[in-house]
């Protein structure tokens, strides 16, 4: 079992800690009610995972914690201090369903991009390796985005996301768009690079099973506008591994997990939230 103790750059500050998050969105002259009165902490060095019914607010949510969505009520801080200058010193990672390469650039430069941009170009060709070899694409370097699968590109958008070595990484739906052998692939890669690079992570997903492989903790989100409505210590051993998802822990795990979700019964584990009357 890994330790957060153990984590080198140990900070005396949680990764993130959100109190009493409530935001609104204007729709017309109305407002749709997305997230209400939700409280989380995400210590260093953790990986997090949010699940709940499509629609329940875990974009929204990101999108706070990202500093991309002004919050309509609540506070948000981000490695302690406010999610703005976690974003513009680098120390946050995003990681979207879609992977937004640049087309016209090769793998290696679609990675080096913001270290070029930014003007950290010493040891920039060793850390853009170094990623490509962590995230097991590196003899694709001189690729281009259209001559990827689905799961290479994500794999590209996973290596510029830490070329920062960002402390706080932010994942929405990351493999969502996949099929299920690269995703299945997908997330033990995720959890080697997180070992290996001993960033946070917030990863929002709609699928249970994902999130209990991955997860030191799972955050439950039920309701339009979605809240908190449990939280769940994963207490597997790690490494996580293929064979964990027989045993009789994961299934009970998944099951408590499953029980909590106001829809944890539909058979596909991927969830679908019946939209609420919002007048
Ligand atoms: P999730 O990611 O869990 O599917 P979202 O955070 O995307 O949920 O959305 C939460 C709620 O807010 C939904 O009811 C959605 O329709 C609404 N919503 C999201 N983005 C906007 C927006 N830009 N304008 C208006 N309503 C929005
Ligand atoms: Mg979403």
């Amino acid at each position: 079992m890994i330790s957060t103790s153990q984590h080198p750059n140990l900070s005396t500050h949680p990764a993130v800690e959100v109190r009493g998050l409530s935001h609104r969105y204007p729709v017309g002259n109305k407002t749709v009610a997305a997230l209400q009165g939700v409280n989380l902490t995400v210590n260093d060095g953790e990986f997090v995972a949010v699940v709940g019914p499509s629609g329940c607010g875990k974009t929204t949510l990101l999108s706070i914690i990202a500093g991309l969505l002004p919050p309509t009520d609540g506070q948000v801080s981000v490695l302690g201090g406010d999610t703005g200058s976690a974003r513009r010193s680098q120390e946050l990672g995003l990681v979207t369903q879609d992977p937004g390469l640049l087309p016209w650039l090769d793998v290696a430069s679609n990675v080096r991009l913001t270290l070029d941009i930014t003007g950290h170009v010493d040891a920039a060709d060793e850390r853009v390796n170094e990623l490509l070899e962590r995230v097991g694409i590196s003899h694709f370097a001189r690729y281009y985005p259209g001559q990827l699968s689905g799961g290479m590109r994500q794999r590209v958008a996973l290596a510029r996301a830490l070329v920062h070595h960002p402390r706080l990484l932010l994942m929405d739906e990351p493999f969502g768009a996949l099929d299920e052998i690269s995703r299945e692939e997908m997330r033990f890669e995720l959890l080697k690079v997180w070992e290996q690079e001993r960033t946070s992570v917030v990863f929002v997903t709609h699928s249970i099973r994902e999130a209990v492989l991955l997860a030191d903790r799972v955050v439950v989100i039920n309701g339009q506008p979605g809240r908190v409505t449990d939280v769940v210590e994963i207490d597997l051993e790690r490494p996580r591994s293929e064979s964990m998802e027989e045993g009789p822990r994961y299934q009970s795990l998944l099951a408590d997990v499953k029980g909590l979700l106001v829809s944890g019964n539909d058979p596909s584990d991927s969830l679908s939230a019946v939209p609420e009357d919002r007048t």
